[in-house]
């Protein structure tokens, strides 16, 4: 009726890594989203180059027939100076001429302007639209990889489980009745290994003959303090800095 901590030891492994796969796999959606929301910003760029130039176009459009419109009116006045009868009459609509043409000669020059900004923000178009293209293929391959880590991580939680349901039986109830009772408690943690004179976990002192109990490894002792189940690990030299490695032997 000896104590399953070699049993118990492997089912805690189990199920840290079990906790770390789950949590993994709960944070892909949103890992996916937010590579979604890159793709969405780098086109929201290119469609307001896009809604620039069509402003732009719809700008010009309208100054091409104001110019037009003006040049009508010019062609009017041309026409009624062959009718007119005084001096006076014939001077204003000269004027009136000269002026429209000046009018003209404005809009034309914002024209010009017009169509110089529409070639620039054609080449931010080019230049956004390249750059999309860029973010739109590096998205593809992170929802790749993400996709390939899933699949590893949701093969590894099955195969965890398979070989914690094959685990389980082996530890005898009122053990397994504890380990998950302190587990629920300890935010799934039930054991602590001790390889100095500490508790690994809370860094609770242990007195010497409790240490001398833990090596002899026959019966349950919980932490003074955490409440964990405690067990005694042997570390070589240079194991010492990774307790995990030591656990799997
Ligand atoms: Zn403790």
């Amino acid at each position: 009726m000896g104590i399953e901590f070699e049993n118990l030891i492997r089912l805690q492994q189990i199920d840290n890594e079990l906790r770390e796969l789950s949590s993994f796999l709960e944070s892909l959606p949103a890992r996916e989203k937010d590579i979604d929301k890159k793709i969405e910003t780098a086109s929201a760029e290119v469609e307001k180059a896009r809604e620039k130039l069509s402003l732009n176009q719809k700008k010009r459009r309208e100054l091409e027939g104001e110019a037009q419109d003006l040049r009508e009116k010019i062609k009017k006045y041309k026409h009624q100076l062959n009718e007119v009868k005084t001096n006076l009459e014939y001077r204003s609509l000269l004027k009136e001429i000269e002026e429209t043409q000046q009018r003209i000669d404005k809009i034309e020059e914002e024209i010009i302007a017009k169509l110089l900004e529409a070639d620039e923000i054609e080449e931010e178009i080019k230049k956004v639209s390249s750059e999309v293209a860029q973010v739109k293929e590096l998205a593809e391959k992170e929802k790749e990889a993400l996709h390939r880590q899933q699949q590893l991580a949701e093969d590894k939680k099955k195969q965890l489980l398979e070989e914690k349901s094959q685990l389980t039986p082996q530890i005898p109830p009122d053990q397994l009745e504890l380990y998950h009772k302190i587990a629920a408690k300890r935010q799934g943690i039930a054991l602590s290994p001790v390889h100095d004179e500490f508790c690994s976990l809370c860094h609770m002192r242990i007195r010497p003959q409790v240490i001398n109990e833990l090596k002899a490894g026959q019966t349950i002792i919980l932490c003074e303090n955490c409440g964990r189940i405690l067990y005694w690990e042997e570390l070589s030299e240079e194991e010492t800095e990774s307790s995990k490695q030591a656990v799997k032997s």
